[in-house]
């Protein structure tokens, strides 16, 4: 028996057939909409599985639907509870009775970065720990804990959700939740045009050229000498570090794994976390691990397949 994976991302909706023990059958995915409502976007989705592995479904029959969204998330009656989401009609919607109407299936929901973490835990690269954080780099910012085997969610299951909007910087500009210099403020793609357009060295730079400029962009134009991406990066990279060491002081684990998009560029990020955390970390260096996902595309579909088989959550 498979299950339908469903993942929605900042910019796309991943979605996918797992077979038990999390092997990869087939995916496939779709733009992200978020003005439209989340019923149009499950209706979406629905016609795209259809269309791309509609096939396959015979052999692989699904015994469940498993939800990943970039919200806070009841998991126990399945209710996205965040005030402020991407999806706004997610609040309202009740995605028990749209999985049992369209699919005939019991669904089961967590949190986008939860979902990748126990991806990562039980497929990738937190296989063999117990107390893992993971950080995400893309579009926004995300986080979750796994202590001690479970999944760390606090009284009202906000707790290692909210990096990307926790604030690193008390002089910082609004954030889009009206905080002020938060992590994803300070050092993500959405808030990456802004940063660009507001630099002093914008005239000089090949970053004022690009329509849409994304970390690759900004990596690139470093690496052939740009002030204005070399100063962007430094801050970047920065503002990332001082994350992990404030993860790394919040949540004391062993191991942290830090995946999404921009970790494309690994190879830069890696060992500026490790040095920083080296250095201020209130720990010998090294103890805690640092690594780059290992499932970097599908952790949250993966992480989706586990939760939705297995019947004591962690
Ligand atoms: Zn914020």
């Amino acid at each position: 028996m498979a299950i339908l994976a469903i993942d929605y991302g900042g910019t796309r909706i991943k979605f996918g057939l797992i077979g038990k023990g999390g092997t990869i059958i087939a995916v496939d995915h779709a733009a992200a909409t978020p003005d439209s409502t989340i019923e149009q976007n499950l209706e979406t989705i629905h016609h795209k599985v259809l269309a791309s592995f509609g096939n396959l479904l015979p052999r692989h029959p699904l015994s469940g639907i498993g939800i990943a969204l970039p919200s806070i998330i009841d998991t126990t009656t399945n209710k996205v509870i965040s005030r402020y989401v991407k999806y706004t009609s997610a609040v309202e919607f009740d995605f028990s009775a749209w999985a049992e109407k369209t699919w005939g299936l019991p669904l089961t929901m967590e949190n986008d970065a939860r979902a990748a973490l126990i991806g990562e835990w039980q497929y990738g690269a937190g296989k063999g720990y117990d107390d893992i954080v993971l950080l995400t780099l893309g579009t926004g910012v995300g986080s979750a804990v796994l202590s001690e085997g479970k999944l760390f969610k606090g009284k009202h299951l906000l707790a290692g959700s909210l990096t990307g909007h926790t604030s690193i910087n008390v002089h910082g500009e609004p954030c889009n939740c009206g905080f002020y210099g938060c992590l994803e403020k300070e050092a993500s793609t959405w808030s990456l045009p802004d940063m660009i357009k507001s630099h002093a060295h914008l005239a000089a730079s090949s970053l004022s050229k690009i329509e849409k400029p994304e970390y690759i962009h900004v990596f690139e134009a470093a690496e052939k000498g740009d002030s204005l991406a070399t100063a962007l990066l430094e801050k970047s990279l920065k503002a990332w570090a001082t994350a992990v060491v404030n993860l790394v002081h919040a949540y004391d684990p062993e191991l942290i794994i830090i995946g999404g998009g921009i970790m494309r560029q690994q190879q830069h990020i890696l060992p500026y976390i490790r040095k920083t955390v080296d250095r201020y970390a209130w720990l010998p260096p090294g103890t805690a691990r640092i690594v780059a996902a290992q499932q970097m595309d599908y952790a949250g579909l993966l992480g989706m397949e586990y939760l939705s088989q297995n019947k004591t959550r962690p």
